[in-house]
């Protein structure tokens, strides 16, 4: 059997955390076993503590990201509710497809692509939302948002609007800290800066989220309800709700240990200090960064293709001559933006210097 090795650097997946390959290598564990309960709360626990919250229904759910937006929006939108979608790139569009399609009024607040989220413009989008939703790491752009500056001016104004925050791409990359930002809904993804296979999609809730769900949402897999009496247990003990991917929970609770144990400002600081070399070394070849200045994410940089260069034979390049995947921009600038991610266990100096010196050669 031959295997092939890549270097990941495209928007994610990204090369996941040793330890976390060893994590998902550990003899299988029953999903109501003792011993993964156990290690099931750790997990929960840790990525309390990494996403600073309280919140006690805070759980790696069994699917990608996609799944947390997915689960988020079922829980909590009735038909004919109103919701605030901020949309500054793909995920945002997303956001308000799946809220369509649970019967909500989608009041959409476009924004240019690159830029982050004006929050202003956001809150003078509807007086009174049931939910406002937004991406806080526009994977699609590199684009980071002030989720906090969103989160704080929304409650200012009315205890009546829930706020959905999509971490797909910041959890594990970025300093977060969900409770004093007051957002009540999150979630995110494994395979980015957590540096863990794709398949969990890390999700947390609030109280005053719970008190306000939908009761026997219309996807039985997502209902909140009923992982809550699995995750939490309850007067009848844990209940099986389904088979828990126990060995990506392995994964996701080494990968958690390795950024406890470097430390979460340590993590962030790293993730910042290959991301400025990145952004650095291509301004020096001269190219063009894509999303607005001062607003730029560390863990994924977008960057304008010059105007003579065909977007993927460069890409395809990279990938058979050194193995390293980049990735394509996404929607209307698909052919005239790369996008280079430096997540999770490739937050490193050495992997920026590695894509760089490729990119040199293969621009000539
Ligand atoms: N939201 C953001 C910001 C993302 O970057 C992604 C994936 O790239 C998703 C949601 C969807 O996640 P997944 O592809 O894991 O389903």
């Amino acid at each position: 059997m031959s295997v092939t090795e890549r270097t990941l650097l495209g928007p994610g997946p990204s090369n996941p955390y040793p330890e976390a390959t060893l994590g998902s290598t550990a003899p299988l564990l029953g999903h109501l076993d003792p011993q993964f309960i156990a290690l099931l709360e750790r997990v929960c626990d840790r990525l309390r503590s990494l996403w600073g919250t309280q919140n006690p229904l805070t759980l790696p759910l069994s699917g990608t990201g996609s799944l947390g937006m997915e689960t988020a929006f079922a829980n909590t939108v009735r038909k004919g509710d109103t919701v605030v979608v901020a949309v500054n790139g793909l995920f945002g569009e997303r956001m308000c497809e799946v809220a369509g399609r649970y019967g909500a009024e989608v009041v959409r607040v476009d924004h240019e692509w690159g830029r982050p989220v004006d929050v202003q413009r956001v809150l003078d989008a509807h007086p009174s939302p049931a939910l406002v939703a937004a991406v806080h790491a526009e994977t699609s752009t590199g684009a980071v948002s002030d989720i906090g500056a969103l989160g704080r001016a929304l409650r200012e104004r009315s205890d009546d609007t829930l706020l959905i925050a999509d971490c797909v791409t910041s959890l594990g990359g970025m300093p977060m800290e969900l409770d004093e930002w007051k957002v009540d809904i999150a979630y995110s993804g494994t395979q980015k800066c957590l540096g863990v296979p794709p398949g969990l999609a890390p999700f947390t809730f609030s109280e005053r989220a719970w008190e306000r769900r939908v009761q026997s949402p219309p996807v039985w897999y997502i209902d909140l309800g009923l992982l809550g009496a699995y995750v939490r247990g309850g007067p009848g003990g844990r209940a099986y709700h389904h088979t828990a991917p126990t060995s990506m929970v392995a994964s996701l609770d080494a990968a958690l240990e390795r950024i406890e144990s470097e430390g979460a400002e340590a993590v962030a600081a790293r993730h910042e200090a290959a991301g400025a070399r990145l952004r650095e070394g291509l301004q020096e070849m001269g190219l063009d960064l894509f999303a607005a200045e001062g607003h730029r994410l560390p863990q994924l940089t977008s960057v304008r293709v010059p105007e003579d260069v065909d977007s993927g034979k460069v890409r395809e390049q990279l990938l058979r001559d050194y193995g390293l995947e980049i990735g394509a921009g996404v929607g209307p600038y698909a052919a005239s933006v790369w996008r280079i991610g430096l997540m999770g266990h490739n937050a490193r100096l050495d992997r920026a210097e590695l894509v760089l010196g490729a990119l040199r050669r293969v621009l000539g």
